[in-house]
């Protein structure tokens, strides 16, 4: 057995019982895409060339006029932004993050803020945010645009929101003015039909993160416009060596292995099974619930621990654990510091185990352990 990389480096290789994370690595690579990664590895590539045509696969796949891969959802947000603000022009890239006489103004509405909308400013655009506390309406956003104005920036995730304006209506509102939409969709991929449906629902630039269909960690893609993907790849680090003109997107590097490891998980899981998906989930969560069954005190229910960190029912892809003992937080404090280290939730009392990122081995002996500690915390 090869020894662990982590291990050597005095760290303890950890089980991921809490699903898709970037703090803990994002998800696992398949070994088919392991494979496609590792044979990349192998020859060199023009890497312009490689980025325009995995752009055509990756579009061609979802529908959309165009696409680029870029590292991550959090760079494609700054690119993107960055594109529809400078277009094309290299004068304009390099100056960025000076926007000094364009169209910089990014509008959000109150009720879509979240944690990566921050992302826009890197490229030197300012948030303006619409609405009040109650909401924004139609009119707040017709009266928010003017001459500054460089796009609408949508979460997808928060489209449900009471109090917002619809994908749809944004999308009506901001060409009517000559903007983009740019929609940040980053999770939004099952069912796959999902991926190509904003753009064709008003999304002029759509951004996904391959951490959550198998990619890299630090992979994703942005699709869309064929003229705003042009401006994309007109930012991104490529040609900073030899163009004309000095990119911004320069810090936001891919390497060649991580772009065909972003198409091949893509390709894999818009051609995969999910209904084989689901069901292995439910299977490494009978084998969990299995060690458990007997422990007094303590009961078990196969749940879906959402993207957005709740509880519905359907599709499983997690076990709840709730103890009489009140013994949660306890349990998960201990499985954290036991080597292997396990990682799980703890949320509202209840312990989470998301077997997403897990395997067979894994399962049993997340089993193994949490009957350990919950019976040691009834005992005890
Ligand atoms: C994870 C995430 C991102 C950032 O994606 P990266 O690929 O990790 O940069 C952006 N938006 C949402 C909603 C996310 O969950």
């Amino acid at each position: 057995m090869t020894v662990s990389p982590y291990r050597e480096l005095g760290l303890r290789p950890a089980v991921n019982a809490l699903g898709i994370y970037t703090d803990v690595g994002g998800s696992r690579l398949s070994p088919k895409v392991w494979a496609r990664m590792e044979a990349a590895n192998r020859h060199f590539v023009a890497f312009p060339e490689l980025l325009d045509r995995t752009g055509e696969v990756v579009a061609a796949r979802l529908g959309t006029e165009a696409a680029r891969v870029t590292p991550g959802a959090s760079a494609g947000i700054a690119m993107a932004t960055a594109a529809c603000m400078a277009g094309t022009e290299g004068r304009l890239i390099e100056r960025l993050p000076d926007t000094d006489g364009m169209r910089s103004t990014i509008l959000i509405q109150r009720r879509h803020r979240y944690k990566y909308d921050r992302m826009v400013r890197m490229a030197g655009a300012r948030i303006a945010e619409l609405g009040n506390v109650n909401g924004t309406d139609v009119d707040d956003l017709v009266e928010a645009v003017d001459e500054r104005t460089a796009a609408v920036f949508f979460p997808a995730h928060l489209e449900e929101v009471q109090g917002t304006v619809g994908l749809e209506k944004a999308a009506e509102i901001a060409h009517a003015h000559g903007l983009p939409v740019i929609v940040d969709a980053a999770y939004l991929n099952y069912p796959v039909e999902r991926m190509g449906s904003y753009c064709r629902r008003g999304a002029d630039l759509a951004i996904f993160s391959a951490k959550y269909f198998g990619g890299p960690n630090a992979g994703g893609f942005v699709c869309g416009r064929a003229d705003l993907i042009r401006a994309v790849a007109a930012v991104d680090f490529t040609r900073f060596e030899a163009g004309k003109h000095l990119q911004f997107g320069r810090p936001f590097k891919l390497d060649r292995q991580i772009v065909i490891g972003v198409v091949a998980a893509l390709e894999e899981w818009l051609d995969m099974d999910h209904a084989l998906r689901f069901a292995s989930y439910f299977r490494l969560v009978s084998v969990i619930a299995e060690q458990l069954k007997d422990l007094d005190r303590v009961t078990t229910r196969p749940m879906s621990f959402t993207m957005d960190e709740q509880l519905v029912d359907e599709p499983v892809n997690c076990l709840t654990i709730r103890s009489a003992d009140d013994a949660a937080s306890g349990v998960v404090g201990r499985l954290a510091a036991g080597d292997p280290s396990i990682l799980v939730h703890a949320v509202d009392g209840l312990i989470v185990v998301d077997v997403e990122c897990m395997d067979e081995d894994e399962a049993a002996l997340v089993g193994r352990r949490l009957r350990e500690e919950l019976l040691a915390s009834v005992s005890g």
